[in-house]
């Protein structure tokens, strides 16, 4: 595994949880989503949980896997005894915690499913009280450490330097899946696990769709390109988004273009600690209305990236959060005019002490192929 050895330390975070399950009204916490499973003790696999206990300031955690992942459970897993479990983990975790003397369990609440809910009732039995808990997990990795910041940076350097696969493959007639497939091609050859979601080429009109993910569609001979990818580098997902143009530019689609940019780099400047989520959003989003595009601008401004490549903090409207060092966002304000097309650019941005620091270094000029 590409990060068995890495130097998170996981001790620390298991630390952090222990200490914040009293305030959350239980003695233990099972994890059961994968990417808090991973953050908390190194497991990557596809098939475990966890079990937190808070005694003190101590915290204990128990591993549990079945027998597919015996071994990736040993070289990863750190700070946790492992299980390896007969039957399925969720279910043989649950009757461990039957035969203790947890008197509160808690749940993730945002992941665990009813019908997996019902089986952990049916399980304990009434021995032990159930208890909803959201986003202490996510809480912990809204800002990251310096290990999680170094592996964030690289995964956002592999991203960028796909932008040349991009435009060297870009040209009217071939399909949007092919130009996917050459930044896919050089994701693998500069050491990218998988992409961190389907790649996101939209051509021409297309390219009016916020989410238009790569199709059999020909890139037509005059019009933007919108292109939003990202990959998955040690665990850790990188996003961003450029858009292109095909053809001579009208001076209509480059004022659209410079809207945009305008919008981002406001955004992007008021990145700053203490800075709410709302006020990120509120910054870009007041330019593009001043520029008469603030009907097309129909999504919110970011959103966190590090585990997931959708996670807290949400750049949205009236969102209260502040802005901490150690956070990495999106700014990625965009204008879609149906059946005209779309514009959107997109950067990871990591907030510092002082300010703020854009991971993913390529450039925003419009260019035209
Ligand atoms: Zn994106
Ligand atoms: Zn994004």
């Amino acid at each position: 595994m590409a990060d068995s050895h890495s130097p998170m330390d996981y001790a620390a975070r298991q630390k952090k949880l222990a200490a914040a399950l009293p305030s959350a009204g239980v003695d233990t916490l099972l994890v059961t989503h994968l990417p808090n499973v991973r953050y908390l003790c190194g497991f990557s696999g596809t098939a475990g949980v966890l079990l937190v206990a808070g005694s003190g300031r101590n915290a204990k955690c128990t591993f549990y896997t079945d027998g597919r992942y015996t071994q990736q459970a040993a070289d990863e897993v750190q700070n946790a005894k492992i299980v390896i479990t007969k039957k399925a983990a969720f279910t043989d975790a649950c009757a461990a915690v039957a035969r203790t003397s947890i008197k509160v369990l808690g749940f993730e609440a945002d992941h665990l499913s009813y019908a997996a809910h019902r089986q952990l009732a049916g399980i304990l039995r009434g021995k032990v009280r159930l208890k909803a808990v959201a986003g202490r997990v996510e809480e912990l990795r809204l800002c990251k450490d310096a290990e999680e910041i170094g592996q964030i940076r690289a995964s956002a350097l592999v991203a960028a330097s796909l932008f040349q696969a991009a435009l060297g493959a870009i040209r009217a007639g071939v399909s949007e899946n092919l130009v996917a497939g050459e930044m896919e091609l050089q994701a693998r050859r500069a050491g990218a696990e998988k992409m961190s979601f389907d790649t996101i080429v939209a051509a021409g009109p297309r390219s009016a769709l916020p989410h238009g993910r790569a199709s059999s569609q020909p890139v037509p001979g005059n019009g933007f390109i919108i292109l939003d990818w990202g990959v998955i580098l040690a665990g850790y997902c990188s996003d961003m988004t450029r858009t292109v143009h095909v053809g001579p530019v009208s001076a209509a689609r480059r004022r659209m273009y410079e809207a945009v940019r305008a919008a981002q780099l406001a955004s992007i400047e008021s990145v700053r600690p203490g800075v709410t989520a709302g006020e990120v959003d509120r910054v870009g989003r007041d330019l593009l209305k001043k520029a008469g595009y603030g009907a097309y601008f129909t999504h919110s401004t970011g959103h966190g990236v590090g585990l997931e490549v959708h996670e807290a903090p949400r750049l949205a409207k009236d969102q209260s959060l502040k802005l901490a060092p150690g956070m990495v966002v999106t700014i990625e304000p965009g204008i879609y005019i149906p059946d005209e097309g779309g514009v959107r650019i997109e950067d990871m941005v990591l907030v510092t002490e002082s300010g703020r620091e854009v991971l993913t270094p390529t450039t925003k000029d419009l260019i035209t192929l």
